[in-house]
């Protein structure tokens, strides 16, 4: 550890990124950090975990968590596990940083702002998405509006997609942390495992070819992690919760499952920078997404 992390100087903590659903949290998290470590796709509510992301300076070591998103409507076991999963890690946090879309107001953002005000913990608001306000003086009057509902100890407009003023609100997260020793090796990046990271990355390319409800339905799971000379062989299994839904993820003479895999080996290739071997799986347990015991075994609760 360098001799600045241990000066009586140095700041850190947990910055708990909370807010409703496709706002922009893991998208946020992966600029922040400088590396993608949280899936991130048009659609609500893919990020399912607490994601870890560290960033350490000479002033400071800021431990992000990303979260799924906080809504009101969550009628199955997975969405109700989703918001208690994002509620204990804010209320573990040091410091939260509500990210809520430019311009944008919704009943969820409410909900996730009382979320954060029960935990009294200093708070920031992070505005992202500002690159689709034009001109930005239209941002004014909202910036206000939000100054007016809670007590931020920071407001800051970023665009998390084009990373505009990202630094301003590193700096403003590392000013508000605690005064405390480093709590990560500095070269650590996250808490997840490698066979984790894959199976997001799939989850990923496959959420990204499907349409409309069967994203809800899928969970991915890597079942079998080998190193063969210098190339990973992975076998994961994707989880759907009805039969049907098999022949919608195989696609037509398997097509789209063959897309999948390739686009998930190539974006794995790229940020492991190491070789693999993708075989993928389609298998159903039915209703997963409503089953507690479902649920613990593939990670979610
Ligand atoms: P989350 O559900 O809050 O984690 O949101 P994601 O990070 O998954 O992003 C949801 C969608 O918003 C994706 O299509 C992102 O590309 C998009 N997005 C995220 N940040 C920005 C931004 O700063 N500007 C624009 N235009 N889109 C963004
Ligand atoms: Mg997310």
């Amino acid at each position: 550890m360098t001799v600045a992390a241990s000066s009586p100087r140095f700041r850190c903590g947990y910055a708990a990124l909370v807010g409703r659903p496709n706002v922009g949290k893991s998208t946020l998290l992966n600029a922040l950090v400088g590396h993608k470590l949280s899936i991130v796709t048009p659609r609500p509510q893919t990020t399912r975990h607490r994601i870890l992301g560290v960033l350490t300076s000479p002033q400071a070591q800021i431990a992000f968590l990303d979260t799924p998103g906080l809504h009101a409507r969550a009628s199955r076991a997975l969405n109700k596990a989703m918001n208690r999963t994002a509620t204990a890690a804010l209320e573990g946090a040091d410091l939260a940083v509500l990210v809520v879309e430019a311009a944008k107001w919704m009943p969820d953002d409410e909900l996730a702002l009382e979320r954060v005000a029960l935990t009294a913990h200093p708070a920031i608001v992070a505005v992202n998405k500002i690159d689709r306000v034009r001109p930005r003086e239209r941002l004014l009057p909202y910036l206000g509006e939000i100054a007016a509902r809670h007590a931020f100890l920071a407001i800051v407009p970023v665009s998390a997609l084009k990373a505009e003023n990202i630094e301003a609100l590193r700096d403003a997260i590392a000013a508000h942390l605690p005064l405390a020793p480093a709590l990560f090796p500095e070269d650590e990046l996250t808490d997840r495992g490698l066979p984790f990271r894959i199976a997001e990355m799939i989850r990923e390319k496959l959420t990204l070819e499907l349409n409309q409800e069967v994203p809800y339905g899928i969970a991915v799971e890597v079942e079998r992690l080998t190193v063969e000379g210098h190339q990973l062989m992975v076998d994961a299994a994707i989880w759907v919760d009805r039969e049907g839904q098999k022949p919608i993820v195989i696609g037509a003479r398997g097509e789209r499952l063959k897309r999948v895999g390739r686009s998930a080996r190539l974006a794995l290739n790229e940020m492991l920078q190491q070789r693999l071997h993708l075989n993928l799986w389609v298998k159903v347990r039915e209703n997963w997404a409503d089953n507690a015991r479902a649920l613990r075994e593939l990670g979610l609760e």
